[in-house]
Order: structure tokens, then sequence, then C-alpha cells
């Protein structure tokens, strides 16, 4: 085998509403503004952000004031002049959505290697666009893959690959993250259960879940013996 070039997903700059609010009980809508956010550049991958985030749809209303609207038709995609448009959508949608990206997320385990990519046909068709000229139609969802521009360097050809809409991002960072990485945080009572291990026994999200839950074992296996032992030291006294 030989490798022919680099491929590099290059960061996403999702344009963010300028006002934003809960129209109808369940639906969310606003007016996107001008000003944009990169994705790339969050505290925690965007991945993480959004397989975590809760299902009320407050925190949905809160998601996509920060981070934008994931877009998942491609309505804006490659557009620029999106300041002022207007968007709605059915936070019914936005969970059903998110059912899918996690069933692509559950469905890894540690014990299975190589990129998760192979799960992804499956769960979900790749990331859509839908054409401009039939926005009207739903079932006329155009799948292209993301836009990739090649570039001739002294090194060889280089394709630079750019996610159109924030949903495409998404897809794109969970199919090309490491299967046995993608695991879930033990602590059945975790906030933020989803994460992406940085070492090959990780079982909990971070040093939080695992005291809680190595005491709370400790405490099942020890706290008799240790209520005991308390007492006949009193007792002594
Ligand atoms: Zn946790």
């Amino acid at each position: 085998m030989k490798y022919l070039a680099t491929i590099q997903l290059q960061k996403c700059l999702a344009p963010l509403p300028q006002s934003i609010c809960l129209a109808e009980p369940n639906v969310i809508s606003g007016v996107m503004g001008s000003k944009r956010r990169d994705l790339s550049a969050l505290r925690e991958p965007f991945h993480r952000e959004y397989a975590n985030c809760t299902l009320d749809r407050k925190a949905i209303l809160m998601f996509t004031r920060q981070y934008g609207l994931l877009d998942w038709e491609g309505q804006f995609a490659g557009r620029t002049d999106l300041a002022g448009l207007k968007f709605t959508f059915h936070v019914e949608e936005w969970r059903e959505h998110r059912a899918n990206f996690l069933s692509a997320w559950a469905t890894t385990s540690r014990n299975q290697k190589g990129l998760n990519w192979s799960i992804v046909p499956d769960t979900f068709p790749m990331p859509s666009t839908r054409s401009a000229w039939m926005v009207f139609d739903h079932n006329s969802l155009i799948v292209k893959g993301p836009k990739t521009l090649w570039t001739l360097t002294e090194k060889g050809p280089v394709a630079r690959v750019y996610a159109q809409t924030s949903w495409e991002y998404l897809w794109m960072l969970l199919c090309f993250e490491q299967r046995e990485k993608l695991r879930s945080c033990e602590n059945p009572k975790c906030a933020a259960p989803y994460f992406i291990a940085r070492r090959k026994d990780q079982r909990f999200c971070g040093e939080d879940c695992a005291h809680l839950i190595a005491a709370s074992r400790w405490w099942t296996q020890h706290g008799k013996e240790w209520r005991r032992r308390r007492a006949s030291r009193k007792a002594k006294r």
C-alpha cells in the first residue's frame, strides 16, 4: 500500500444567531447574525459538547445560541450573506438528530479498533446538503461529501476538507475518531457522560467521577467495618 496524499479537516466557522427565542412551546426560531464561532477552538471538542448537551428545550436553545445552528439540511451551506435570515426548527427534530448521532457514538466500544468511519454509513448517511433549487422538496436531499480542495505542495498533494455546516463538521469529527476512544462514563449519574479517552484504561470522564465512584465503592465494601470500629473506639473512651 502506498499513501498518496495528506487530508486535513479545516476549522469550521459556525454562523451565530443574533437573536433566538422559543417561538412556541417546542419551536425555536431566530435571526442569523454576522458573527461566527470557530468550532475547532473550543475548550472541549465540539462533538463532545454536542453529545453531552441535555435535551430540554432551554438547553437546546442555549446550545444554538452558543454554537450556532446545526443546519442539518444545508439550508445555509456555503452562504456568506446570512445576517438577517430567519431560521426555525422543532425541538423534537433536534432531539432526533442527536439520537442518531449518539447511536453512532454508542455502537462503538473499546474492543473495536480503527476509525469510526466504518459504522457511519449504516446508522446515518454521509452529511448531505440540499441543493438550493429544491429547497421545498424534502425527498430530494442530495448527498455530497464535504467540500474538498486540493493543493499541490512540494511534499505532494494536500486535500483540505471543509465542512459546510456544523452538522457536517460533527459527523466528520465523529468519523475520524478512533472507535475505541469514543466512550461513556461509568458513573451512572454523570452529567456529561460522553468523552474521548486519553488513556486506554480510562473508564470515567474525569477525576471527579473516578473519585466519586471509588469512594462509593470503598464505602459499600468497608462502610460497615468503619462504623463498627468507630463505635468501639467511642465505647473505649
Ligand atoms: Zn463522568
